[in-house]
């Protein structure tokens, strides 16, 4: 997985590759931060079950949204500009 995206953002793809694997024991969760910040779920799993896997890995997208990168603690997404960082106001602190 990759190195750039914090722990609880990967906990939460780890989530859902876990409940992905309920259908079918071989899906495969890929997590990277999009060129805007935030976290992205590309998902891979048998042709009957990806429509359904999608709809879940957007609601996990929706829930990085609100959820500390690196401490999971909810948050806002502040700042207006095309990139934006997802860190609570203990982990922006703390650099
Ligand atoms: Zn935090």
């Amino acid at each position: 997985m990759d190195q750039q995206i914090g722990a609880a953002w990967q906990a939460l793809a780890a989530e859902l590759e876990h409940r992905l694997r309920e259908d079918d024991p071989d899906a495969r969760v890929q997590a990277t931060v999009s060129v805007s910040g935030l976290l992205a779920l590309d998902v891979r799993t048998i042709a009957s079950r990806r429509s359904a896997a999608r709809a879940l890995a957007h609601s996990y997208e929706q829930r990085a949204r609100v959820t500390c990168e690196r401490c999971g603690e909810p948050v806002m997404v502040v700042g207006a500009g095309p990139v934006v960082t997802v860190l609570c106001s203990g982990c922006s602190d703390a650099g």
